[in-house]
């Protein structure tokens, strides 16, 4: 049997042994309804009576594509996933289907850390193949890699497990996740925002005023003000780390700019 009908047999069956109970697996709550049927839907749809049906295990791409609100989901594993459907399939080959468009490799990679099989690859690994515009992150400091994991990988912004540590002598000291899904090695939004960190290390060095703030921080604050101050504080698009109200680059400022406008905290 190959590697993906190994996992999705053991899928099938770990889904099944919960009976009434069902499974969560990232916001998807699953339960086998008959054996090999299977409903899906929002975890927080959990009680829900008025869902919206498909049969087609393919319209779980449509449903993973967008949030509540419309916007793209660069990060399938972030918590946005969107409520109202239910998807009822038939098999396991239906429940893979429609698993990998809600979890991309999710199904194979929670196989395999189950039976202590999923390789990692590390920070420094995964940055020594980076090329191009990104070939920069291999510049990160631990430091930065340690503040960048915090700001993108902690489960209020991805509900994956974080398993790669730094390199092979420095874990992630981080709060890893409670999730089912196992991430392996750094995915691309997170080299993205490793890459503008790596711009503000840079920056920190050489444009610091005399209270200590470089340009961006100083830009990320006025931005902040400027926003809230209107009553509408919104954040831009989930990978756009190259504008000042971006979620994961506000946790990575909590990290780093906070303590510097309270150092007695
Ligand atoms: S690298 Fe971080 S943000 Fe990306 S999938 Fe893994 S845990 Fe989530």
């Amino acid at each position: 049997m190959s590697e993906a009908a190994e996992a999705r047999e053991a899928f099938a069956a770990w889904v099944e042994e919960a009976e009434e109970a069902g499974r969560v697996f990232g916001q998807v709550l699953l339960k086998a309804t008959e054996p090999g049927r299977y409903a899906l839907r929002h975890v927080e749809d959990a009680g829900a009576s008025r869902l919206r049906l498909h049969e087609d295990p393919r319209r779980a791409r449509e449903i993973s594509k967008t949030t509540e609100t419309g916007e793209y989901r660069p990060l399938k594993s972030s918590p946005n996933l969107r409520r109202g459907w239910e998807l009822r399939v038939d098999g396991v080959v239906d429940l893979s289907i429609a698993m990998n468009y809600l979890y991309p490799a999710g199904v194979v990679h929670w196989h395999l850390y189950r039976e202590s099989r999923l390789e990692l690859t590390s920070y420094r690994e995964n940055a020594a193949r980076q090329s191009g515009i990104y070939k920069r992150v291999q510049r990160l400091s631990d430091e930065g890699v340690q503040d960048t994991a915090r700001a993108c990988c902690e489960d209020a912004v991805c509900l994956k497990k974080t398993l790669w540590d730094v390199d092979e002598d420095t874990p992630l000291e981080m709060e890893r996740g409670e999730g089912e899904i196992p991430c392996p090695e750094p995915c691309s939004v997170f080299v993205s925002l490793a890459r503008r960190v790596r711009l503000f290390e840079r920056e920190k060095k050489r444009d610091l005023d005399a209270i200590g703030l470089s340009p961006s921080e100083k830009d990320d604050l006025a931005a902040l003000v400027e926003t809230a101050a209107t009553g509408h504080l919104e954040f831009v698009r989930e990978a756009e780390f190259e504008k000042p109200l971006n979620e994961r680059r506000m946790r990575y400022r909590r990290l780093t700019l906070v303590p510097k406008l309270r150092p007695e905290a």
